[in-house]
C-alpha cells in the first residue's frame, strides 16, 4: 500500500481491473507518470494529468457486438469490464445526421451533424460524467460534485440520482432558468454562487481539496472525466463506416472535448480500427468568450483569461484549462479557431433548425455559425467531408431565439379568419 502525499489517500484498495486497460496517469506537460488514483495535477510540475493505457488488440466486431452506448468502447476507456452492469445513464449512441440541406445552403459537398442533444440529459456531458462516476465509484468516493456552466449540472444531478448517491452542484447565479430547473428536479444539493463560472470553479477546487471523498467530476477526477469525450470521436468514425472524417468543427469551453476527440481518432488509428487519413480539427467559440480563438489568431501559445459576456453560457469559461492543448491540436492538424457574435449564434440556431430540423442550444449555434464563417472565409475545404458537432438541446436555451420566432398570426377559430390572415 502506498500513501500519496498530495491527498493523503491510501492507494492499493482499488479492485483489480477497476480502470480497465488504463495503466497509469501521465503529465501532459512534462511526461512524468503517476499511479491511477484521485489525482489531476502532476507532482513534478503541476501540469494536467491524462490517462495512459496498455491496449490489448481490439476488433471492430468486438466493439460492434457491445451495447448501443459509450460502454461498447469499454476496452478504450478507464472503466471496468463490468461497467455496463452498474446503474449509469448509458449515454452515447447518438445520431450522425446527413445534413444535405445545410450543406447546399453553405456550399459544402458533404456535411454531417453529430447530434449529441440525444443524450439522456440532452447534452454531451452525460458521456464525461458516466466515466467520472465509474472512477469515483472505483476510488470509493461518496459524493458526485461539479462546478458547472449548466449542462454538466444536469448530467451530474441525474447520474447521481440514478446511481443512488448524493450530488453537490455549484452553478453561477445567472444561469438560464431551464438549466436550473432541469438540475434541481433530480434532487441533490444545488448551490447558486454569486460570480462567474471561473469564480465557481475556484470555489470547487477549494472544496475538493478539503472533501477527499467528493468526486468533483471536472476537477479531482478530471483525467477520467475527460476520457469520456473520446467516445464522440469513436462514434463518428464508426458511424462513417470505420473511417475518419476530413474536417470536424467542435465547440470549445474548457477545450477538453476538442483535444479528446483528437486523442480518440489517434487511438483508432494506432489500434488499426481505421485507416490513417489526415483530418483537420476546427474550434468554435463565442466572441463574448473567445480566449482560445483570440490566442490562435494572434499566434500566441499562451491563452489570456477573459471575463465572459455571451448568450452561449455553456461555453462561457474565461480561463480554459485545456486552452494551450487546443491550440496545439488545431495547429498540428492544420485546422483553425474562429469566433462568432451573439447575433450570429442566434442565426446559427435558426439556420440549423430551418435546414435540418435540429434545434440546438446556444453552443450548437456557436458551432454552426463558426462553420459558416470558416466556409465563407475559405478556411474550410468545401469539397472535403465535414462533421459539425451539436452538443446540446435548444429547449434548454429557449430565450436565445424566443424573441425572433413565434406564430405568423393569431386568429379566431374559424375558416374565414384563417383565409383572411396574412400568412406569407
Ligand atoms: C461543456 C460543453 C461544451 C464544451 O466542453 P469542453 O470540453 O469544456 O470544451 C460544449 N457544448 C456544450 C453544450 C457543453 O455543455
Ligand atoms: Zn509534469
Amino acid at each position: 500500500m502506498s500513501i500519496d502525499t498530495a491527498t493523503h489517500r491510501t492507494a492499493g484498495s482499488v479492485r483489480a481491473g477497476a480502470f480497465g486497460n488504463a495503466t497509469h496517469l501521465r503529465c501532459r506537460a512534462c511526461g512524468a507518470s503517476a499511479e491511477l488514483g484521485p489525482h489531476y495535477a502532476c507532482l513534478e510540475c503541476f501540469g494536467p494529468l491524462e490517462v495512459g493505457y496498455a491496449f490489448p488488440s481490439v476488433t471492430r466486431e468486438q466493439i460492434e457486438a457491445g451495447p448501443r452506448s459509450i460502454w461498447r468502447y469499454q476496452p478504450l476507456l478507464p472503466v471496468p469490464a463490468d461497467v455496463g452492469s452498474f446503474r449509469t445513464m448509458d449515454p452515447g449512441g447518438t445520431r450522425l445526421v446527413r445534413a444535405d440541406n445545410l450543406a447546399r445552403e453553405l456550399g459544402l459537398a458533404k456535411l454531417w451533424v453529430k447530434d449529441d442533444s440525444g443524450n439522456p440529459t440532452h447534452s454531451f456531458k452525460d458521456r464525461v460524467v458516466a466515466v467520472a462516476l465509474s472512477a469515483a465509484r472505483e476510488l470509493g468516493m461518496k459524493v458526485l460534485a461539479c462546478p458547472s456552466t449548466g449542462n454538466l449540472a444536469n448530467a451530474v444531478a441525474a447520474a447521481a440520482a440514478r446511481a443512488g448517491i448524493r450530488s453537490v452542484v455549484l452553478i453561477p447565479e445567472d444561469l438560464e432558468r431551464p438549466k436550473v430547473v432541469t438540475t434541481a428536479v433530480y434532487g441533490g444539493t444545488l448551490v447558486a454562487v454569486r460570480g462567474s463560472y471561473d469564480d465557481v470553479n475556484k470555489l470547487a477546487q477549494e472544496i475538493a481539496s478539503e472533501q477527499e471523498d467528493w468526486a468533483f467530476v471536472n476537477v479531482n477526477v478530471r483525467p477520467y472525466y475527460a476520457e469520456g469525450s473520446k467516445t464522440l470521436g469513436y462514434e463518428v468514425a464508426e458511424q462513417l463506416g470505420w473511417r475518419l472524417p476530413d474536417q470536424v468543427v467542435i465547440p470549445v469551453a474548457s477545450g477538453s472535448q476538442l483535444t479528446k476527440v483528437d486523442k480518440g481518432f489517434g487511438e483508432l488509428v494506432s489500434l488499426g480500427l481505421v485507416e490513417d487519413s489526415p483530418y483537420r480539427i476546427f474550434g468554435a467559440q463565442a466572441q463574448g468568450c473567445s480566449p482560445v480563438s483570440t490566442a490562435f489568431k494572434q499566434g500566441h501559445d499562451v491563452v489570456r483569461p477573459v471575463k465572459p459576456a455571451t448568450i452561449a453560457k455553456s461555453l462561457a469559461i474565461g480561463n480554459p484549462a485545456d486552452g494551450p492543448y487546443v491550440l496545439d491540436t488545431v495547429r498540428r492538424t492544420d485546422g483553425a479557431l474562429e469566433d462568432v457574435t451573439d447575433e450570429e449564434v442566434r442565426a446559427g440556431i435558426a439556420l440549423l433548425a430551418r435546414t435540418e430540423g435540429i434545434f440546438a442550444e446556444t453552443a450548437g449555434g456557436v458551432t454552426v455559425a463558426t462553420l459558416k464563417k470558416l466556409v465563407d472565409a475559405g478556411q474550410l475545404d468545401p469539397e472535403a467531408e465535414t462533421v459539425v458537432f451539436n452538443t446540446g438541446d435548444g429547449l434548454k436555451t429557449l430565450d436565445a431565439v424566443a424573441g425572433r420566432v413565434g406564430p405568423g398570426a393569431t386568429i379566431e377559430p374559424d375558416y374565414a379568419a384563417f383565409l383572411a390572415a396574412d400568412l406569407s
